[in-house]
């Protein structure tokens, strides 16, 4: 029942924020696509003409650096781990498990209620690998924190099941109970029943006059956010010395400055995700939710934010390393000013994620392939994806998890970093190393 109405819900996102398109993409290498034309009315990228699993070989050579690994990276104590979750099954979701180099365990959102066991798995094997690699041994099934970029269903509302299986010693970190305009109700409901059965976990990091009660049937009103102070989180998400989470940037409003009135339509929600910057070192990616850039007539937040970057999060001309590519890959996320931005075009090698269940289906969406893979501007990178759903685009330049990972680790304190596309069945599918773009500056 629930699979049936989360299918229909994934084809209703997919009919409100895709249209048929198709083009052809250059490689990073400049190589020409090698694209079939699909027929008239064919949907976007239904092609799989290009064979993501074997890219050209590239900066681990020029790097100097050893070979890249040929089994899934784990955890190692001093690096950074990322690992963007492939979720199975229909139901739309979304998650990320960050190791710190000191052992420290924080998700970023916690996909739907179906993947709570997923979820639970996936941390408990990460611990294994953890206390195998000699961290400081942890027991299984417990994790420090959870950052919620924002009160949708995909990223969010498996919480109330995983607090069932799995204990925060630290925090659940999300942008409030305010501006509930455009929330998921069935969402926020569970997700604020949950933490308010287990209040000393919650942290939230805007406030308002009122705060909106957990049953959405008694709102009177959308309970405004006054402000919000990102930076309580900071010591939280410390990894220690040069490396931690620095969340700066949500709810529309960066270094004090708000967007302004956001729709109350879905894309109102998406527009008010949490931005983070992840460090290690040198290494930087750049987290945010499903943020808007403009795409399907949602609001510009991104490129709002873009010219406040360095003031709000230190990022400077050389942008960042990995950029996780919001909303799945779609068209909404991802516009000129904040690619320019984060992914500028200098010569320099750098990479994208994007999370990708099979509920989203089209995504990737064409135009995100095209404007990261486009006039070689990410080089020796590419756009890594744990999926590419029904209907969504491939290009030369993208590596397809296929509903497995996309996992990340530094290398050298973070001087460099390893990438993988990791199939379901734990096969490297394709492994790359780069150096990272502040190294040496
Ligand atoms: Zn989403």
């Amino acid at each position: 029942m629930r699979r049936a109405y989360l299918l229909a819900a994934a084809m209703l996102l997919a009919v409100a924020c895709s249209r048929p398109t198709k083009s052809s993409l250059p490689s990073p290498s400049g190589a020409a696509d090698a694209n079939n034309d699909p027929s008239p009315g064919q949907s976007d990228g239904a092609d799989a003409s290009t064979d993501p699993s074997s890219p050209g070989q590239s900066d681990a050579a020029d790097a100097g650096a050893d070979p890249t690994p040929s089994v899934p990276l784990s955890p190692l104590p001093g690096e950074l781990y990322y690992v963007q979750l492939g979720l199975s099954g229909l139901a739309l979701g979304e998650a990320a498990i960050i190791v710190g180099p000191d052992g420290k365990i924080v998700l970023v959102d916690v996909g739907n209620d179906s993947h709570a066991d997923d979820l639970h798995a996936a941390i408990d094997a990460t611990i294994d690998a953890m206390n195998a690699a000699g961290f400081v041994p942890r027991q299984h099934g417990v994790i420090d924190d959870i950052i919620l970029t924002h009160h949708h269903a995909d990223h969010t509302n498996g919480l109330a099941q995983l607090l069932e299986l799995v204990q925060v010693s630290g925090r659940v970190i999300h942008r409030g109970y305010y501006d509930v305009g455009a929330v998921d109700a069935s969402t926020f409901e569970s997700s604020c029943a949950a933490l308010a059965a287990r209040p000393s976990l919650e942290l939230a990091l805007c406030s308002g006059a009122a705060r909106a009660p957990c049953a959405t049937g008694s709102w009177q009103g959308t309970y405004p956010v006054t402000s919000c102070s990102p930076e309580v989180a900071d010591a939280l998400l410390s990894f220690g010395a040069e490396a931690g989470i620095h969340i700066f940037a949500l709810n529309g409003i960066i270094d004090g400055q708000p967007y302004g009135t956001l729709p109350t339509d879905t894309h109102g929600e998406n527009a008010r995700s949490m931005v983070a910057l992840v460090r290690r070192g040198d290494f930087r990616l750049l987290l945010g939710g499903d943020l808007t850039g403009g795409g399907s007539s949602t609001p510009p937040v991104e490129g709002f934010f873009a010219p406040y970057l360095g003031s709000a999060a230190g990022i400077d001309i050389l942008g960042v390393d990995v950029l996780h590519a919001g909303h799945h890959g779609r068209k909404t996320s991802s516009s000129q000013p904040w690619i320019d931005a984060l992914l500028p075009r200098d010569g320099r090698s750098r990479n994208a994620i994007m999370g990708v269940s099979e509920g989203h289906v089209n995504s990737p969406h064409d135009e995100v392939l095209e404007i990261l893979l486009s006039a070689s501007r990410l080089r020796e990178g590419f756009a890594w994806t744990t999926l590419v759903a029904l209907f969504g685009s491939r290009s030369a330049g993208l590596i397809d998890a296929e509903g497995g990972s996309v996992v990340l680790r530094t290398h050298l304190a973070g001087k460099m970093y390893d990438i993988q596309a990791v199939s379901r069945g734990g096969a490297v599918i394709t492994a790359q190393r780069y150096p990272s773009v502040h190294a040496g500056q």
